[in-house]
């Protein structure tokens, strides 16, 4: 396998608010090759924006070690990270007015980062007009963004971001504010450049129908990224018409030695989490179980009563109910 394009080794990141430290990545580890497209779905304050951040050059790690393209972004001077951010990450957020100028036309937008890159004026609009024209805007280069629809704004977004020729764009939430159609018009636009240009793409959203896009879906939860099952044969399995779904054994390992197991609808998909049960709950769950008349529960070890709940007979359970 060729040498990954970004290497994120245990990457902790803390906030100190006041007094107190607030730790939004507990030990990042992740890798992706050179064009890879990785979408990270997660609830919110679960530490995506921070994880982009990060990448984007905008913030440094508390410790551990990332790097892209060789780089190591936590040794890089202040100068050469701002150069980093300007000419190597293509950043494309939710909210428009992260992405472009609103008193600047699209073509202005998307000239700007050339300017600050230095890169001759003959040479900034004629590269501005050719990327106004592969994201679908050659009719609207002298627009600004409120005369723009939101899928519009977008897509000179995107232009901006690639203006400066990063080969990682990060894209934060992308058709956040757009309607379906919109948005999957939109990826499909950064489907099709991602190609021609052999970007590295990393996506955050809320939404599975966009991660799907992805080559790889990576779930972040309180500041540690679940593990990734894509690529495991097993992973794929179906659930059965009776309801049974072969696990794979890495996930079976975690969960054979739960009291039992708790299954969550999220809006990222189905949460299925190895739980111990505490005596209180399980002197709850037991009174709901025997039937109204049974004799009063005596104190018992935990061990004791999660046996006695095992054994009952299901015939039992359903003469309760
Ligand atoms: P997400 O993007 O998944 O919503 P964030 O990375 O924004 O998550 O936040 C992760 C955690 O870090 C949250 O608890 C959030 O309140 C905290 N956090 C994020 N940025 C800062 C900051 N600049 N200062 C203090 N706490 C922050």
């Amino acid at each position: 396998m060729s040498e990954p394009f970004i290497i994120c080794k245990q990457v902790v990141k803390a906030y100190t608010v006041s007094d107190h430290e607030i730790v939004a990545l507990r030990g990042i580890d992740f890798q992706m090759a050179r064009g890879e497209m990785v979408a990270i779905i997660g609830p919110s304050g679960a530490g995506k924006s921070s994880l982009m951040n990060l990448l984007g050059g905008l913030d440094t790690p508390t410790a551990g070690q990332l790097a892209v393209g060789k780089q190591n972004l936590l040794d890089m001077k202040p100068g050469l990270l701002a150069d980093y951010r300007l000419k190597q990450v293509g950043f494309v957020w939710q909210q428009v007015d992260r992405n472009l100028f609103p008193h600047r036309t699209a073509l202005q937008n998307v000239m700007l980062p050339m300017t600050l890159a230095r890169v001759a004026r003959s040479h900034r609009r004629a590269r501005a007009l050719e990327l106004l024209e592969a994201v679908g805007m050659a009719e609207r280069v002298h627009y600004k963004p409120t005369e723009l629809s939101g899928g519009q704004q977008q897509r000179v977004a995107i232009a901006v971001a690639l203006a400066n020729q990063p080969q990682l764009l990060l894209a934060d939430e992308p058709t956040g504010a757009l309607d379906s159609e919109t948005a999957h018009q939109v990826m499909d636009l950064l489907m099709s450049l991602r190609e021609q240009l052999n970007l590295t793409v990393l996506m955050v959203t809320h939404d599975l129908k966009m991660a799907k896009y992805a080559d790889r879906v990576l779930t972040l939860r309180d500041g540690a990224l679940g593990q990734d099952l894509s690529d495991d044969e097993q992973a794929a399995s179906q659930v059965e018409p009776d309801g049974k779904l072969q696990l794979p054994d890495e996930v079976r390992k975690h969960l054979t030695a739960a009291d039992r197991i708790a299954i969550e609808i999220r809006p990222e998909g189905v949460l299925i989490r190895p739980e111990t049960v505490e005596v209180d709950d399980t002197t709850a769950l037991l009174t709901d179980m025997l039937p109204a008349d049974a004799p009063p529960q005596e104190s018992k070890t935990k061990r004791g009563l999660l046996t006695m709940f095992q054994r009952k007979p299901k015939t039992e359970r359903g003469a309760s109910s």
